[in-house]
């Protein structure tokens, strides 16, 4: 029985406030997993030259997912690590939308990054701050404290480098969009969570002032997202939720007059998820009177008003709104563009770097997380060479045993071979070379071989930008941090077929391990491993106990879950505070 089904049979049985104890005994199985996962990693501890003058100097620039399991897993006695971030701490961004609404306080998904640190035995050093730029002629970064400037001393300082990790994240994106910025709320940090708190309140207490005419309070509790993606949706099931569940019960006089609406410029919402998810997410919404309007550009924002286009027809609609959350995506932050500007990758959307993490064109500068994206080498581009190596006794025809010796290389230097064979049901590499029969063939030549691996590339995709893909780089850095001078005399990675000899470590390769999207109402919906799908109450109840699993310490794991247990019990809280 797999764990899922049995995952379900354990919680059917169960009413809600038990479930919850079941859900803290599975989650704390799941931290055992996860913490074991990461044990399991191999740690090796730097062999530090006692005659050597100074340790190299590592600056960590973010305090986020990519950052935070970066620090946790490196050797800091090897090293002289220096954290600069804006926020002295990490935040459970998955949480967010909860926060939103009150299901979960702003607290209980914070974790002091002192207190990370501290666990690294006082390694580690931490300065709240702003990097404003890197100069890597002079392998500087120049920093601003964010600490209130009314307090003595000065608030700029530079730190020296060896190594530069960036992991700042990304910022929002309003696509220049006018008005989005002055109107619209944003739901990136946890004080943009509490700020949409307060607003939500506030439309419901303005709407209900003695003067106001019904088109005034409608127009006030008219909730409107833009974005269909999992953190606009995730939003408008919880706000849902909130007034449904919570807020027509303290102002029952205008609870008929709320309307939540989607705005999604795509056919579908959710539309990075399986099909299925996103249908079944459309028509949850419809019974719960959540509207869904696709295909429409929102073409500016008002105090009062949203204009779109529906790009259908071209015809242009206003709708009055209380309140916009825009969630449309991310954009590249300022220190980023300008370091990009520095580097000669200004004319990319992105920062990127190679399949190792380090910047293009930039020695010991890495960059993981939502401010980077891997530029993944094509097959193609190296399809001469991977011949030329493979072809042994320069033959000009390769042989199966020829092609075997290099297979394992191919593989690991290049992960869309293994996707592509997967997507074509092909147990190994070899297969590709048999005939259009199926019949093994004896040797290729080159244009044989370019023809038989001619589509590998069509599965390369880039990473998305998530916690999953952010704190998987970060774990995969520190690991090649601490085997860094093993790396360097016994290297581990693939042959280099552009080069000679091997890379010092294997690329970077994603694990995807699923993804969930609340849908409000105990529902949610879930993409796990192995193309599985699963929809529903139980869905809901296996993201309660992954979400609180996952959780960096057990002093927010008992917080969010006691959070969950709060609300199941007495509801949410209309207060504005
Ligand atoms: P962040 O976690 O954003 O961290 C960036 C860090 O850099 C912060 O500490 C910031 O303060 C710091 N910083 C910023 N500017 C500077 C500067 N100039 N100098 C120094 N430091 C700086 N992903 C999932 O996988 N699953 C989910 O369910 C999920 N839900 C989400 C819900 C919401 C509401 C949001 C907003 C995101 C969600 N994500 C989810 C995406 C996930 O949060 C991001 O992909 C992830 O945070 C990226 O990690 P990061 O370390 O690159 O950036
Ligand atoms: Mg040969």
């Amino acid at each position: 029985m797999s764990f899922f089904s049995y995952f379900n049979r354990v919680l059917h049985g169960y009413p809600s406030g038990s479930k919850l104890l079941v859900l803290c005994s599975i989650s704390g199985g799941g931290l055992i997993a996860y913490a074991d996962a990461h044990s399991d990693a191999e740690r090796f501890t730097v062999e530090h030259n006692q005659k050597e003058p100074q340790k190299k100097r590592v600056v960590v620039l973010g305090t986020g997912w990519a950052a935070t399991s970066f620090l946790k897993d490196l050797d800091a006695k090897s090293y002289d690590v220096k954290v600069v971030s804006p926020r002295n701490y990490f935040a459970f961004t998955p949480l967010l939308p909860s926060v939103t609404c009150g299901t979960v306080e702003a607290r209980s998904i914070v974790e002091p990054v002192r207190n990370i640190i501290k666990k690294r035995s006082g390694q580690i050093q931490f300065w709240e701050a702003e990097c404003l730029k890197i100069d890597t002629a002079d392998k500087k970064v120049f920093c601003r404290s964010s600490v209130d400037e009314n307090l003595a001393g000065n608030d700029k300082f530079s730190l020296d480098y060896d190594y530069l990790v960036i992991a700042v994240g990304a910022q929002i994106n309003t696509f220049n969009t006018p008005g989005v910025l002055e109107h619209c709320y944003f739901l990136k940090e946890v004080e943009d969570a509490l700020r949409i708190r307060r607003a939500v309140i506030d439309c419901f207490e303005k709407s209900v002032l003695p003067e106001l005419t019904e088109e005034e309070r409608k127009t006030n509790l008219h909730f409107v997202i833009v974005g269909g993606g999992p953190t606009g949706i995730e939003f408008a099931a919880e706000l849902h939720d909130f007034i449904h569940e919570d807020l027509v019960k303290v102002y029952p006089l205008v609870k008929d007059l709320v309307k939540i609406t989607v705005i999604q410029s795509g056919d579908h919402i959710l539309n990075m998820f399986d099909e299925r998810i996103s249908s079944f997410a459309e028509q949850k919404f419809q019974r719960d009177g959540i509207e869904v309007l696709t295909g429409c550009r929102v073409v500016n924002v008002s105090d009062k008003l949203i204009n779109m286009k529906i790009k259908s027809t071209g015809e242009d609609v206003s709708i009055p709104h209380g309140m916009v959350l825009w969630s449309t995506g991310v954009g590249t932050r300022p220190v980023v563009k300008n370091f990009m500007e520095q580097i000669g990758q200004g004319n990319r959307r992105i920062l990127t770097t190679d399949e190792w993490l380090h910047v293009k064109g930039c020695e010991d500068v890495y960059a993981l997380g939502d401010c980077a994206t891997v530029d993944q080498r094509k097959i193609m581009e190296d399809i001469s060479t991977i011949f030329k190596a493979a072809d042994k006794n320069d033959s000009g025809t390769l042989t199966i045993e020829e092609f075997q010796d290099v297979v394992e290389d191919i593989i690991i230097r290049y992960p869309q071979v293994e996707l592509y064979l997967k997507s074509k049901h092909f147990s190994q590499l070899t297969d590709l070379l048999k005939d259009s029969e199926g019949n093994d063939t004896e040797a290729v030549d080159i244009d044989g071989f370019k023809l038989a691996l001619s589509h590998v590339d069509s599965q390369m995709k880039s990473l998305p930008a998530t916690a999953q893909v952010a704190s998987q780089q970060g774990a995969y850095l520190s690991r090649c941090f601490n085997l860094k001078s093993k790396g360097k005399h016994d290297p581990e990675g693939p042959r280099r077929f552009r080069g000679s000899g091997r890379h010092e470590f294997r690329p970077f390769r994603y694990r995807h391990l699923g993804q969930f999207a609340p849908l409000g109402g105990e529902q949610a919906a879930a993409e796990l491993p192995g193309d599985w799908v699963s929809m529903g109450h139980s869905t809901q109840w296996l993201w309660y106990s992954v979400y609180a699993s996952k959780q960096v310490s057990w002093r927010t794991r008992v917080l969010v879950v006691s959070d969950w247990t709060r609300r199941f019990i007495f509801g949410r809280d209309s207060s504005r505070i």
